[in-house]
C-alpha cells in the first residue's frame, strides 16, 4: 500500500509528460508534413527545370498556368483548378513583348509581381517562373506560327502578329516546363483554339484545359486591363456583357444578322464605347456563320474600345453550346 502511494504520483507524472510529448510530436509532424512548402519564385529557367527534374523523378504530375501577371480572380480560378488536378503547379508571370502589336499597350501593361506572388501563394501554387525578356528570349524568336482560319480571323485580323507571339511564348513554356496539363481561360476564346492548333501541329504531349470566364458582380469580364480604366470608363464597361446577355433572349425570335446588329447598336449607343468587331461564329472553327442552324456550337466574340485612352476589352457569349 505504501509502495503504491509512493509510485502513483510518479506514474501520473510520467503519463502526463509522455502525453504532452506525444502531442508535441503530432504538432511537429503536422507542421513538417501537412503545411504546404513555401512557394518558390524562379527568375532563371534552368533553376526551375532542375527543380522540376527532381519532382518528376518522384512521379509528380505538373500543371502549368501561363499568365502575364496583374493577377485577379480569373487567373486565380485557373491556378486553383491546376492545384486540384496536379501535384505540382507552375505559374508563369511574363509580359510577353512578342504578342503586343502596340508599343504603348506593352509599356502601359500593369506589372505587379509582388502582389501576384501573394495571390499565387494563397491559391497553393508551387512554383512561379518570372523571367526577364532576355532570359525568355536569349536570341530573337524568328519562328512563324499560322493556323488559319483560327489564327487569322477576329483577333488575328485586328492584331497582326499577336497569335504568332502567343505561340512563341506558349511553345517555349511547354518546352521548359513539360506540363501534363496547361490551363487557359475561355475569356480569350480564340487563344484556346490557336493554342490547341499549335499543340496538334507540334505534337506536344500536353492536355489543354479550358476554364470558364470569371466576371465582376456587374458582369464585366475580369481583366488585368480593367485596372487601367478610369472611374467613368469602368462605369460604362459593363454595358458590353449586358448587351451580350440580352441578345441571347433576343436571338430566340430574331435572325443571326438582326441579333448581331442589335448588339453592336446597343453598345455603340453608349458614349465612350466603340465596337471594333462582333463576330458570331462556330465555337470550334471560329468561322462566321450566317444562320443559327449552321452550327450546334455558336459563340459571339466581341472587342470594344472603352474610353479616351482607349482600353481594348474583349468578351464573348455562348448562343448554343
Ligand atoms: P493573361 O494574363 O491575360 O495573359 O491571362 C492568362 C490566362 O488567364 C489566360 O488563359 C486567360 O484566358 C485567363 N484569364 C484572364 N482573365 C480571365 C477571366 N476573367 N476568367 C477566366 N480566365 C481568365
Amino acid at each position: 500500500m505504501q509502495i503504491l502511494d509512493f509510485f502513483a504520483p510518479i506514474l501520473v507524472y510520467f503519463h502526463d509528460i509522455s502525453f504532452i510529448f506525444a502531442k508535441k510530436v503530432v504538432i511537429l509532424h503536422s507542421i513538417l508534413y501537412t503545411r504546404p512548402i513555401r512557394m518558390k519564385v524562379f527568375d532563371k529557367i534552368v533553376d526551375l527545370q532542375n527543380q522540376l527534374f527532381d519532382d518528376r523523378k518522384q512521379g509528380k504530375s505538373v500543371g502549368l498556368v501561363p499568365t502575364m501577371g496583374a493577377l485577379h480572380e480569373g487567373h486565380a480560378s485557373l491556378v486553383k483548378r491546376s492545384v486540384k488536378e496536379n501535384e505540382i503547379t507552375v505559374v508563369s508571370v511574363f509580359v510577353n513583348p512578342t504578342q503586343f502589336n502596340d508599343k504603348n499597350d506593352l509599356k502601359n501593361y500593369p506589372r505587379t509581381l509582388e502582389a501576384d506572388c501573394k495571390v499565387l501563394e494563397e491559391c497553393g501554387a508551387d512554383y512561379v517562373l518570372a523571367p526577364s525578356v532576355e532570359e525568355m528570349y536569349p536570341t530573337p524568336d524568328t519562328r512563324q506560327f499560322e493556323y488559319p482560319p483560327v489564327s487569322t480571323v477576329m483577333e488575328g485580323a485586328h492584331r497582326p502578329g499577336h497569335f504568332n507571339g502567343v505561340c512563341q511564348v506558349v511553345s517555349r513554356l511547354f518546352y521548359i516546363v513539360k506540363p501534363d496539363r496547361s490551363y487557359f481561360g475561355e475569356k480569350d476564346w480564340q487563344q484556346i483554339a490557336v493554342v490547341k492548333a499549335m499543340v496538334r501541329h507540334l505534337q506536344i504531349p500536353v492536355e489543354i484545359v479550358e476554364c470558364e470566364i470569371v466576371r465582376d458582380k456587374d458582369g464585366l469580364a475580369k481583366s488585368s486591363r480593367n485596372t487601367l480604366l478610369s472611374a467613368d470608363e469602368r462605369a460604362i464597361a459593363p454595358t458590353i456583357y449586358k448587351a451580350l446577355k440580352a441578345s441571347v433572349t433576343y436571338a430566340k425570335k430574331h435572325t443571326l444578322k438582326e441579333t448581331h446588329d442589335k448588339v453592336v447598336k446597343d453598345i455603340n449607343a453608349v458614349d465612350g464605347l466603340d465596337v471594333e468587331y462582333f463576330a458570331i461564329v462556330d465555337g470550334n472553327t471560329l468561322q462566321n456563320i450566317e444562320n443559327w442552324e449552321d452550327s450546334d456550337y455558336v459563340v459571339g466574340c466581341i472587342t470594344v474600345y472603352c474610353g479616351k485612352t482607349p482600353i481594348r476589352l474583349i468578351d464573348h457569349i455562348k448562343y448554343k453550346a
